[in-house]
């Protein structure tokens, strides 16, 4: 959706260079041209209209109707021949919802009748057919949901005239620059003309960083007024290492970028030499990186990159890449299988779908829920929709047998859902046994510890887990009370807040007692600074996505366990975030002059 240069405020002039800070993401260097989006369609108000309008308004709706309909079809026509019939059809189904007449005839019959706005008798119609929808015993009707509301967004989209923008046809490299972006938006930028991103929106945390990152995708977000500050077609730098957007660059700031991009392929060059090195602190202390992965076309770099195994495979993106159809058994296990037998004989831990909360329910899921962050959510999501995570479950488990997996659920908040979820996996490996089909029988059932629910009693839970994931992007999220998606508290995220240290350090020390593996699989695990705390709280596996790998290990490689115990000791009686931050700088210096690198020995 293009925005009109028409209405943007005069902040800039045309040509001028700018440059404006945000949260460098995902790091990288892209330069490209803009193209602008907007996604947020305006809210939508009740606006009465008078006798003589009611005919205008009919036909702004008819023509909304009749410009979706050629979309659609258009739609259907290129995915077709780009991913097959079966891809295609998904807009066929939304064409049929468009043409059905009893939707159209709804929408007119309000606007004649109750004299409104056709975005607003739009809005009541889709609500009335969603609830409609959601009604079905049917599960795929009430699935259908979902189809119901991406349709009634592109007619309102068409409706308050904001342009659908195809770039399939652009040669040159382009950067998006987003008012918002949800993670299923980001899935497929995955291709030239795309070389970069920027939002208004979003935290370090946010699904749309993490996806960023995995895909090398350089990425700044949280600028505000980004849209309406840059047009269409000026040139702009991404620079994902420190967080900025550069516009109209001149050649001599291109080329400068240019060579750090060389400067910076020198230095990951430098951190692969590391690659088959193990992840041992000096003093012996074996530590395990494994890799976070979200799509199974990153198995080749958690390999580069030297993961030891997969410490978390993201599902719900499987579901992403099919939304609005669900991966039937054969396509979970498929992809189980493959990634599997890929890895061994290292582990690979499948975390269940995670989808729900600000993360891809909407979009697969049709649900809206005023606090969804709170809501149905992980764990919750699966146990509802029972039949989706069957199929999942068996899958999982039929994959078992053809390799090292792990299953890990999400959004745990207490022991009486992990049990609820244990009866369920026994139930179907005794289908399994029914049947005859193998699988593990000694498979391991962990959990993640994303809420702070959980993490306090860690102890317990312990007792009914095989293994601890710490996520930290969660778990800092709900601890501390702050979005990980919202640019305007990002300031208070902070994984060195003394609250989630103790939470942390009470997950570590629980799982040892009790004899359990931990990991830490949020964004945290992946820096260099909080790794020497983690390390001296006693935390033994990382997962992270693949690229951090090489740079923690040599910040393994360069320690001592018992220094890093011994600040984690000091850093544990401090009192602010900044406090114990500046306390692991001095430390490092102090402790460690020769830096954090140590690639030979
Ligand atoms: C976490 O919460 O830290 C985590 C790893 O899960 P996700 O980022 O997918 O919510
Ligand atoms: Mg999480």
């Amino acid at each position: 959706m293009l925005t009109d240069p028409a209405t943007k405020h005069a902040a800039h002039s045309r040509n001028a260079i700018r440059t404006y800070k945000g949260i460098g993401v995902s790091p990288g260097i892209a330069i490209g041209r803009a193209v602008i989006i907007e996604k947020r369609v305006a809210s939508i108000y009740r606006v009465p209209i008078r006798d003589e309008e009611v005919e205008g308004e009919v036909n702004r709706f008819l023509e909304a109707l009749e410009k979706t309909k050629d979309e659609l079809h258009e739609l259907k026509q290129r995915v077709s021949r780009s991913m097959g019939d079966e891809y295609g059809s998904i807009f066929e189904a939304h064409a049929m919802i468009v043409g059905d007449a009893s939707f159209a005839d709804k929408v007119l019959q309000k606007i004649e009748e109750e004299q409104v706005n056709a975005e607003w008798a739009m809005s009541e119609v889709q609500e009335e057919l969603q609830a409609r929808f959601l009604s079905f015993d049917d599960e795929y009707l009430r699935e259908r949901v979902a189809d119901v509301k991406d349709v009634a967004e592109r007619v309102l989209v068409n409706l308050q005239g904001i342009a659908h923008h195809d770039l399939s046809e652009i040669k040159h490299d382009v950067i998006i620059l987003a008012d918002d972006l949800t993670p299923s938006d980001t899935v497929h930028f995955n291709r030239r003309p795309i070389v970069g991103f920027a939002t208004e929106t979003g935290g370090r945390t946010s699904h749309t960083s993490i996806i960023a990152k995995s895909m090398f995708m350089p990425a700044v977000i949280g600028v505000p007024r980004l849209t309406k500050m840059i047009d269409n077609d000026e040139v702009v730098i991404i620079d994902g290492y420190e967080g900025t957007v550069v516009v109209n660059p001149t050649e001599a700031m291109i080329s400068e970028y240019v060579s750090r991009v060389s400067r910076h392929e020198e230095q990951e060059r430098e951190l692969l030499q590391n690659r088959d090195l193990a992840a041992m602190t000096k003093d012996e202390r074996r530590i395990s990186l494994q890799a976070n992965i979200e799509l199974v076309e990153e198995l080749k770099d958690a390999i580069k990159f030297g993961a030891e195994g997969i410490g978390l495979y993201r599902s719900e993106f499987l579901y992403i890449a099919k939304s609005p159809l669900l991966p039937s058994e054969e396509e979970h296990f498929e992809l189980y299988k493959k990634l599997a037998e890929a890895l061994a004989p290292n582990w690979c831990v499948i975390r269940t779908f995670d989808l729900g909360g600000k993360k891809l329910a909407r979009e697969v899921m049709g649900s809206k829920e005023d606090n969804p962050v709170l809501g149905l959510r992980g764990l919750r999501l699966c146990m509802k929709h029972r039949d989706m995570f069957r199929t999942q479950l068996r899958a999982l488990l039929r994959a078992s047998a053809f390799g090292h997996i792990k299953i890990m659920f999400p959004l745990v908040s207490g022991v009486q859902e992990l049990r609820q979820v244990k009866t369920l996996v026994r139930e179907l490996k005794a289908d399994l046994d029914r049947e005859g089909i193998a699988y593990d029988p000694e498979l391991k059932i962990g959990i993640m510890i994303e809420v702070p629910s959980a993490a306090v009693i860690a102890d317990i839970l312990a007792t009914e887990a095989d293994f601890f994931a710490i996520g930290t992007n969660d778990l800092i999220q709900y601890s501390l009370a702050i979005d990980r998606s919202n640019e305007n508290v990002s300031y208070l995220y902070e994984p060195l807040h003394p609250a989630l240290l103790r939470l942390v350090k009470g997950v570590i020390d629980a799982g040892k007692k009790a004899g359990i593996p931990v990991s830490m699989c949020g964004e945290m695990a992946s820096d260099p600074l909080y790794a020497i705390i983690l390390i001296g709280l006693g935390l033994e596996n990382f997962s992270m996505n693949p690229s951090s790998i090489p740079i923690i290990k040599n910040v393994v490689r360069s320690v001592r366990y018992k220094d890093c115990r011994r600040i984690a000791d000091v850093a544990m009686t401090k009192k602010t975030a900044q406090e114990i931050e500046e306390f692991i700088i001095e430390s490092v210096a102090m402790r460690f002059p020769e830096g954090l690198v140590n690639k030979n020995s």
